[in-house]
């Protein structure tokens, strides 16, 4: 049976694909957004959370850890997130539930004992299962397991993916997707490898097969201010917005949760721009709509 690493599965999830959906969230991502929401997804292996305002300094984590990866100096905690190993004997010990660790080994069995619980709620509103992430085709073969036996049970089937993937892999797991939530955040060649850290061209190529193959699509694009808040970026979305297999286009705000997150795993959140409020998202999509943008979504 098929294994994989995930760092979060939520029930009664109602903005990952139609009806009421369980999302699971794979962790690993080959990309480095400068804004990601998730950065725990980023590695792919079980890893350390240190919560610093929970802490009292009590000591244990110090004394019990083999790695010496806590260190408690002057009333301060210093924590060598890179020596953990992720044993977890440190998280028993903490007495107020300041550690934790992000992500865990499961097999596809696992996901779906807790996947068809709500059965019931996915037939009667259409909904079923999303993969998230992370980037769920960062392991494609776990994906496609999960995606298969979803199917094997009837369920609807989602992805929420950055589109940078193996093709090979995209058109293996197209086969058991009914509708791919596909994320466009940079339209410039040069600024997605600074921001994104990976080749756009190979994106808009993959975007293109699921085209081909006429799998359903829906654009998800975030409103990043100062990086992506352009009329070429906003030109670029309703030129790919004629492509046949483009159901929709959502636009959505950026936020700063990744901010908090990264801090918790000893990661540097990079990004110094205040959220997208809500009359900016409103203002791209009129601009949206005066590009002849026909699939904007409310
Ligand atoms: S999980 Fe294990 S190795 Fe990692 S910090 Fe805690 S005790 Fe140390
Ligand atoms: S065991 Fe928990 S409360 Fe005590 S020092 Fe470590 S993190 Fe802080």
């Amino acid at each position: 049976m098929e294994q994989g690493i995930i760092f979060d599965i939520q029930r009664f999830c109602i903005h990952d694909g139609p009806g009421i959906r369980t999302t699971v969230f794979l962790k690993g991502c080959p990309l480095s957004c400068a804004w990601c929401h998730n950065p725990e997804s980023k590695q792919q292996n079980v890893q350390l959370s240190y919560r610093e305002n929970h802490c009292v300094l009590c000591g244990e984590c110090e004394s019990i850890c083999p790695q010496r990866v806590h260190h408690l100096v002057n009333n301060e905690h210093l924590v060598n997130f890179s020596l953990c190993t992720g044993c977890g004997k440190c998280i028993e010990s903490c007495p107020v539930s300041a550690l934790s660790l992000i992500g865990k080994t499961v097999t596809t069995d696992d996901i779906m004992d807790i996947v068809l619980k709500d059965a019931d709620y996915y037939r009667a509103s259409g909904g079923g299962i999303t993969l998230s992430g992370g980037e769920p085709l960062f392991q494609p073969h776990f994906a496609l397991a999960l995606l298969k036996q979803a199917k094997r049970g009837r369920l609807n089937t989602c992805i929420e993916t950055s589109g940078f993937c193996r093709e090979a892999d995209l058109r293996s797991v197209s086969e058991f997707t009914d509708l791919f939530l596909f994320d466009f955040k940079l339209s410039d060649e040069k600024l997605h490898r600074q921001y994104v850290g990976g080749e756009l061209s190979k994106i808009l190529k993959n975007l293109s097969l699921l085209n081909k193959l006429k799998k359903p699509v829906i654009l998800r694009c975030p409103v990043i201010p100062g990086i992506n808040d352009t009329q070429s970026h906003f030109q670029a979305i309703a030129d790919l917005s004629v492509l046949e297999c483009v159901q929709a286009v959502e636009i959505m705000p950026y936020h700063t949760m990744g901010a908090a997150k990264s801090l918790n795993i000893g990661r540097e959140y990079l990004l110094n721009v205040p959220p997208a409020d809500p009359e900016t998202v409103k203002l791209w999509k009129s601009e949206l709509l005066k590009m002849r943008c026909q699939k904007l979504m409310e």
